[in-house]
């Protein structure tokens, strides 16, 4: 076994629930977890909660896309630390399903824990298909590392030297990320001093936001027409460098900043369980969040899939991650100490698209009926996104473990 389970990890409780990543789903697995032992009179010395994660931080990722970043990180210790959870801060790189036994990189050295529980959700990440030069010179707004970077990218165009590409920043995947991604971008590059931005949003499929159905699909178009994005449908990318990209069809796209926002993947340590993932890597769980066919292993989030209705499939969403959390972290304690688990049912689906400056577009339903835009569904957007979706930030432990109970809220405020 690598590296061994020193003293200070095998810990004194006699039972270990380990939950792999604090993300939105795994922050409130651990979260749900402490409640639910809370709630059962059950002390840490018999029951301990242990969170990995490669950083300090719960980030609300759902915000990458804006132009101010501050506050969208949240110290993983103010909310863990006032329930008892403990933090270890390192890389997970392997899970012995057969041994329980969690493997990550820590301090430059390998250290194993083990556990009775597992909750996996390291979450998703952004595809890299194999074209040439996207990864070294293509820019993301997936994880809070790649938001500030091309942040501060941005903020320096100006005081480079002139070149054709400078006030040029294409956007490709016309998907939800690359939309609001796109809509910020005007106004970034304002601020960042270039007086005459283009901005392009360009996608495989010959229409941009056509996935956001047909009511939504018209307000997408205005809006985006409003803020000059420029949209490009039926463009496949085929290679990127340092001074733009060069299109399938030979074309070439001067621009100084290329933001790849095609496609999401699963964690890839999804692959350390035996179990078959779907097309996106995921792993299929019950309505418990238990992984199909395992005895002590969860999961939740975008590494997870489940009917959520009987019909539906959880979609990569906070809004599906923060319930699979809340429920797994309730059912990993239950599964523990013999009790019933609750299964998770969520019977609407709303999608809340930000527009920039413009506003934005919610709609109902899956299929996407249109319920309200512009300035009103913005006030929705920024409620969610600054409020809803926040753990408690007070501190108060009573506050944080409430927030958790195994319930799933009702649909967003909508006004207008
Ligand atoms: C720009 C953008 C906009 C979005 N907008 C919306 C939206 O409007 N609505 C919506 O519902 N969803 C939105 N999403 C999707 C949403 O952010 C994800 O579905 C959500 O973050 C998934 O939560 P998660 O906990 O499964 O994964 P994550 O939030 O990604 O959390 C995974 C955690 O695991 C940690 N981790 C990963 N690998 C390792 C490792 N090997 N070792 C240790 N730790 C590791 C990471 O540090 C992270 O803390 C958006 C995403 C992006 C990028």
């Amino acid at each position: 076994m690598p590296g061994g389970i020193s003293a200070e990890e095998d810990g004194l409780a006699a039972q270990r629930i380990v939950v792999l990543g604090a993300g939105f789903a795994g922050l409130w697995s651990a979260i749900g977890a402490a409640r639910a032992l809370d709630e059962l009179g059950v002390g840490a010395d018999r029951v301990e909660i242990v969170v990995i994660d490669r950083t300090a931080w719960h980030s609300i990722r759902v915000r990458n896309y804006e132009a101010d970043l501050d506050g969208t990180r949240v110290a993983l210790d103010s909310v863990l630390g006032p329930i008892g959870v403990r933090r270890l801060e390192g890389e997970v790189s392997a899970i012995d399903v057969r041994q329980r036994i969690v493997t990550y990189q820590s301090g430059g050295a390998s250290r194993d824990i083990a556990y009775d529980r597992l909750v996996f959700a390291l979450g998703s990440r952004l595809a890299h298909p194999p074209i040439p030069g996207l990864s070294d010179h293509a820019f993301d707004v997936d994880t809070h590392a790649g938001a500030v970077r091309l942040n501060a990218h941005i903020a320096g165009l100006s005081k480079q030297s002139a070149s054709p590409g400078q006030s040029t920043v294409l956007v490709v995947g016309g998907g939800l990320t690359g939309i609001e991604a796109a809509a910020e971008m005007p106004g970034k590059l304002r601020a960042a001093g270039i007086a005459s931005p283009r901005v392009i949003l360009a996608d495989h499929a010959p229409r941009i936001g056509a996935d956001m159905g047909a009511g939504a699909q018209p307000v997408i178009d205005q809006a985006l027409g409003a803020l000059g994005v420029d949209m490009r449908g039926g463009v496949s990318v085929a290679s990127v460098d340092a001074e733009g990209a060069t299109l399938a069809t030979g074309e070439r796209i001067a621009a100084a900043t290329v933001v790849w926002c095609a496609g999401m993947q699963a964690h890839p340590l999804t692959a350390q369980f035996p179990v078959e993932r779907d097309r996106l890597g995921r792993l299929p769980v019950e309505p418990s969040l238990k992984i199909k066919g395992l005895a002590a292993e969860f999961a939740a989030g975008d590494c997870a899939w489940l009917l959520v209705d009987d019909i539906h499939c959880s979609v990569m969403s906070c809004q599906h991650g923060r319930p699979m959390g809340r429920f797994a972290g309730h059912n990993v304690v239950c599964d523990l100490l013999g009790r019933p688990l609750l299964p998770l049912r969520i019977d609407w689906y709303t999608t809340i698209l930000d527009l920039g400056p413009w506003g934005a577009v919610y709609t109902e339903g899956w299929e996407r009926k249109l319920v309200s835009q512009g300035a009103a569904a913005k006030r929705t957007k920024e409620i969610i996104n600054r409020e809803r979706i926040y753990p408690p930030r007070s501190g108060d432990r009573r506050a944080i473990l409430d927030a958790a109970a195994p319930t799933v809220q009702a649909p967003p405020i909508r006004f207008g």
